[in-house]
């Protein structure tokens, strides 16, 4: 289950990535928490019987946005997109209606399991993935596992600090990755620019400014050149902390495709050890319509085998 602030999309997925069977469940994010849960409760059930399946459901994995505790499944904050759900726990309601185990992960992380499960992250063993939204979301994978740090909030990639007198985060912090490469601030940069030049300034999106670069448009290129930048510097941080063997770049921003790889892989050289960069793969997620469901199974399953 892939919840969003405006519905939740359920898909039946088997163990090799298979979607059998989807739906998607209106949200009204204004609802008290029973009546947003139990409908995707219902509609779990249904997909699961109609498909002859309900005995061979063996797990539910659940992703949502914000900070989700370790153990309780409890989300504890971030979430203020559907704020029936902070507080509370969706493992225990659900795992109460359904009876089997329901595990709940931020959508980073699942994210980041669905590439190593079914994805780009299969062929490594250790990752960081990024998401490239409207916010910036991370995760971490040491020796094919999710790493979820202490109490489960581990790989807030879009918050580490890159400039200390930098942009001011609603974090608390300045200079915030997330200020400077997320879609906000690409838009913001471009419109800033083309505002310098006293060029007409439309407030255009991502795509269409990664458009406007693949065709040549020499502020749209500056602007995906400074966002990797940002990018690289904290990839190249991680790196040389972690020595991993790949950093996957998902999320909206990543189907710019080498509008944004490419300026991520040239600057990378500038913040790192030589020898840590040495061969480390710097490419795109490969799911994308189907990655909230995909990952969402792939944490639950990755967590029941664990
Ligand atoms: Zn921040």
């Amino acid at each position: 289950v892939d919840f969003g602030g405006s519905s939740a999309k359920v898909g039946l997925v088997d163990r090799r990535g298979g979607i059998l069977a989807k739906e998607t469940v209106p949200i009204d994010a204004r609802e008290d928490f029973e009546r947003i849960v139990e409908p995707v409760e219902s509609c779990i059930e249904g997909l699961a019987k109609r498909h002859g399946d309900r005995g061979r459901l063996i797990a539910i994995g659940v992703g949502t946005p914000g900070f989700i505790e370790e153990g309780s499944g409890r989300i504890v904050g971030g979430c203020e997109n559907i704020p029936a759900l902070q507080g509370r726990s969706l493992p225990e309601h659900m795992g109460g209606a359904l009876g089997v185990p329901v595990f709940a992960d931020n959508d980073a992380n699942c994210a980041a399991a669905g590439e190593l499960a079914f994805g780009a992250g299969r062929r490594f063993s250790s990752f960081a993935f990024i998401t490239l939204g409207t916010g910036i979301g991370g995760g971490l994978v040491f020796n094919k596992r999710i790493f979820r740090g202490a109490r489960g909030f581990a790989a807030e990639i879009g918050h580490m600090s890159l400039d200390p007198s930098g942009l001011q985060c609603n974090c608390g912090s300045r200079g915030c990755l997330e200020q400077y490469a997320s879609g906000p601030a690409i838009v913001a940069l471009y419109q800033e620019k083309r505002k310098k030049r006293e060029l007409p300034a439309p407030i255009l999106s991502p795509k269409e400014i990664a458009d406007r670069a693949r065709g040549g448009d020499s502020l749209a290129v500056e602007t995906f050149d400074e966002t990797g930048r940002w990018i690289a510097q904290a990839l190249g941080t991680l790196l040389n902390l972690l020595n991993l063997e790949a950093c996957i770049l998902g999320g909206g921003i990543s189907q710019a495709g080498d509008v944004v790889l490419e300026p991520v892989r040239r600057h990378l050289p500038d913040f790192i050890w030589p020898i840590v960069g040495a061969g480390v793969s710097i490419i795109a997620a490969h799911l994308s319509n189907d990655a909230g469901i995909l990952g969402a199974a792939a944490q639950a399953l990755e967590r029941l085998e664990r």
